[in-house]
Order: C-alpha cells, then sequence, then structure tokens
C-alpha cells in the first residue's frame, strides 16, 4: 500500500509548469504535462483500473464501477490538476518533510531561505506535527498535487479494503493555473453526476461561492494636433482615460476589498493622445451587483461621451464566468454532502468561504456537472514556502471516503428532503 504523502512527493518531482504564453487554443500548453498524466495513468493501470487514459489534449480519465448493489448510488467525480503554476518556478522540486516544533522554518540553510512564522501565523495550527516543504526554491505543487495524492490514495484504500461504492469517475487536467482547465474537459465522457475538484487550501475549508466575472475594454477616441496649435482643438485620449477611471468608485478596487466586496480593477493602459485603452476586469459575488458594475462601465462611457463628444469612449463588456452558487444553491445538498464527509473525517467545525476568483469547478458547473472545492491540504500556494501538512493529507484521504460512502450518499443524496 503506497501513503499519501510519498504520492504527493513522487508526484510534485514531476515537471509540470503551464504557460501563459501557449498560444489560444493549444492544449495542453506545456508538452512536460503529458508526464505527469503519463506516471498517472500508469499507477491507475496498476490499481486495477484497466481504462484510464490520456487524450490527446493531456486529460486523464479513469472510472471504478459501481461495487454490487451499489449500482443505485449517484456517480460522483474526483477531479484535480496536474500543472503546477508558471508564477514560481517548478522544475527540480525537491520536497523535504520537516517535523515543525514551532518558530521560523529553515528550508535551505545554504540560501538563507527561512519561513518566517511571523509572516505566517497559520504554522501555528501545525506545531508538533510533520510538514512537506520545499528546499526554498521552488514552489511545492501541492496545488494540485495536494489532491490528486488524496484522490488516488483513497481510490486505492477503498479497492484494496474492498469496501462497497458506487461509481467513481476520476479526472486529472491540465492547464487549470492558466484558465484553460476545462476547455477540452468532456463532461458527457466523465460520467460523473455530480463532482468535486480538490483544489482548496486548509483541509478544514470547502468553497462553493466564486465571483462572476467579466472583462472591459474600454477605448478613448481623442483627437491629435500639433500641441502649439491645438487650442480648443486637442481631445488628448490618455487624460480622457483618466477621466474615465475616476468616474468609477476609487475605494471599489483590489486593494481595498475583501470577502464578498467586489471590485472593478484596471490592469492595463497604453495609449497616446489619438487613442488609449484600458483594460479591466470586473467583479462580484452577487449577480445583481456584477449587473450594476457592468453597468456602471457603460454608464461612464455615456458620461465622457456627453462631456466631449458622442462616440469618444466605448466600453466593450464581456462575461468571463460566473458563481457556481447561482446554480448550486438549488442543489445544496451535494454542498451538505461534502460537509458531511469533512464532519465524517474528524474535521469539526468545517468552514467555507468565498473565493475571490473562480475555480475550474464553476466552468464545470456551468457545463452541467455541478462542482464544488473541497481542500488539498496545501498551503502558501505558488510560492517557494508552499508546504503541506501530512496529518491535513491523511485527513483529506479520509474525506474522500466519506464522500464516497454509500450511507452517507443514501442519506444525504438519494433520500434528501
Ligand atoms: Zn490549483
Amino acid at each position: 500500500m503506497d501513503t499519501v504523502v510519498n504520492r504527493l512527493i513522487r508526484y510534485a518531482k514531476v515537471y509540470s509548469e503551464s504557460d501563459y504564453h501557449a498560444p489560444a487554443g493549444v492544449l495542453p500548453s506545456t508538452a512536460c504535462q503529458f508526464d505527469m498524466a503519463r506516471l498517472l495513468v500508469e499507477e491507475l493501470h496498476i490499481l486495477g483500473i484497466e481504462n484510464a487514459r490520456v487524450d490527446a489534449q493531456c486529460y486523464v480519465y479513469a472510472a471504478v464501477p459501481a461495487t454490487p448493489g451499489c449500482e443505485h448510488l449517484p456517480a460522483v467525480g474526483l477531479i484535480a490538476h496536474m500543472d503546477t503554476t508558471p508564477d514560481m518556478t517548478g522544475k527540480d522540486v525537491k520536497p523535504q518533510i520537516i517535523h515543525y516544533e514551532g518558530g521560523d522554518i529553515v528550508l535551505n540553510a545554504g540560501k538563507n531561505i527561512v519561513m518566517q512564522a511571523s509572516q505566517f501565523p497559520e504554522l501555528q495550527k501545525f506545531v508538533g506535527q510533520d510538514l512537506v516543504c520545499t528546499d526554498g526554491t521552488t514552489l511545492l505543487g501541492a496545488d494540485d498535487k495536494g489532491g490528486i495524492a488524496i484522490i488516488l490514495q483513497a481510490v486505492e484504500e477503498l479497492l484494496s479494503e474492498k469496501a462497497p461504492h458506487g461509481k467513481i469517475c476520476i479526472g486529472f487536467t491540465p492547464d487549470e493555473e492558466i484558465g484553460r482547465g476545462t476547455d477540452g474537459f468532456d463532461v458527457e465522457g466523465f460520467g460523473a453526476d455530480f463532482a468535486f475538484t480538490l483544489d482548496g487550501g486548509d483541509i478544514t475549508d470547502y468553497e462553493y461561492e466564486t465571483f462572476n466575472a467579466a472583462k472591459a475594454v474600454v477605448t478613448i477616441h481623442g483627437f491629435s494636433i500639433h500641441p502649439g496649435t491645438s487650442k480648443d482643438k486637442m481631445k488628448n485620449a490618455i487624460l480622457i482615460a483618466n477621466e474615465y477611471n475616476s468616474l468609477l468608485p476609487p475605494l471599489e478596487t483590489p486593494a481595498h476589498t475583501e470577502g464578498y466586496q467586489g471590485f472593478f480593477h484596471l490592469q492595463e493602459m497604453h495609449g497616446k493622445a489619438e487613442e488609449a485603452v484600458m483594460e479591466y476586469i470586473i467583479r462580484d459575488h452577487s449577480m445583481e451587483r456584477f449587473q450594476q458594475r457592468k453597468a456602471a462601465m457603460q454608464e461612464a462611457a455615456r458620461q465622457i461621451d456627453r462631456r466631449y463628444g458622442p462616440g469618444t469612449a466605448a466600453a466593450v463588456v464581456t462575461d468571463q464566468y460566473y458563481n457556481m452558487y447561482e446554480i448550486l444553491k438549488d442543489h445544496m445538498e451535494i454542498v451538505q454532502l461534502a460537509e458531511e464527509a469533512m464532519k465524517g473525517a474528524g474535521i469539526e467545525n468545517p468552514t467555507h468561504s468565498p473565493i475571490r476568483g473562480g475555480t475550474d469547478g464553476c466552468m464545470l458547473t456551468y457545463k452541467g456537472l455541478l462542482c464544488p472545492n473541497l481542500p488539498s491540504a496545501g498551503h502558501n500556494a505558488h510560492g517557494r514556502f508552499e508546504y503541506a501538512p501530512v496529518e491535513s493529507l491523511k485527513t483529506g484521504v479520509k474525506t474522500v471516503k466519506q464522500l464516497l460512502s454509500p450511507a452517507l450518499l443514501e442519506r444525504v443524496i438519494l433520500h434528501k428532503s
């Protein structure tokens, strides 16, 4: 029998970074993700799951049929992503297990890389525990190889214990970190009635609310003329662009908001007197406020037109993704299943926090596969201080086994009131 920790360490060593700069439509963005995919297919075959396969776009699918007498149970999907973020190198990851006794953690004495307890106060929760850490020179990739390790360990244990279970659908995806993780996902072929991504953080926290998201490209059409002879003629698009931005609420930006507070984020601006372009993203958990924000961008454009003439400002707003809660709110038994599975795994008070972003699960939910997000046990994702507590990984395995337990599925899903 393997262990979840050995799995995480084994998977973390496989270089599988995705690439923001891959041309649109290319899946996967990097060929190295196939190394991860092929390893996982091999391991699934060793577990006796013959149908495990990787497709041409690097999606790994596998299905474990229901045990006799459990065919009536819903087919539960388990999904994790194989890529690591390009934001921090994931090459030559050298995981190490450190027994944490409190205080700062020296990750790399030679390079003087230290994880400061004062900077990461949540470390306090793990005093006395073993942590899977990096050597300080790379990320760990517990995001999301913690999720992969938890899923495969749980399935291995269920199979070797010959425990009864319904159909289990397993999916490992490429390119989540660059926002393309579900582009090639075959919801139909996956065959689950509903699913969970294991792509969260702390093992006590699960998620079923995401932002509603749109992007807006605002173009200001100015009028350029020699500055020496431009009195009452020039319309400087850059200055008008600044004026446009000042029509938006100044405190509703990412730097001033948290929790359920939405924002406008000006992420790029370029131009000259003749023309200026601003690129925004708009985010809000509430659909009503999301619509109001989009309308506010159009109203600001009309206001600019009133000041400088028709056709001066044009805002093109495009929706990107929606809060999965808009759909999940009518299927809260699936959220309840997640919560009860966590409690069954010994987590006394599971918490849920609104994601200030999107997940693969939110895309899948809108493709027809309901998909809340479960924790994958990692902390400080996307950086050199990423770590995963061993106890948390083990609790994750218990959570997945609970999630698949016939008794819980019967009670929460089949007999929902
Ligand atoms: Zn992730």
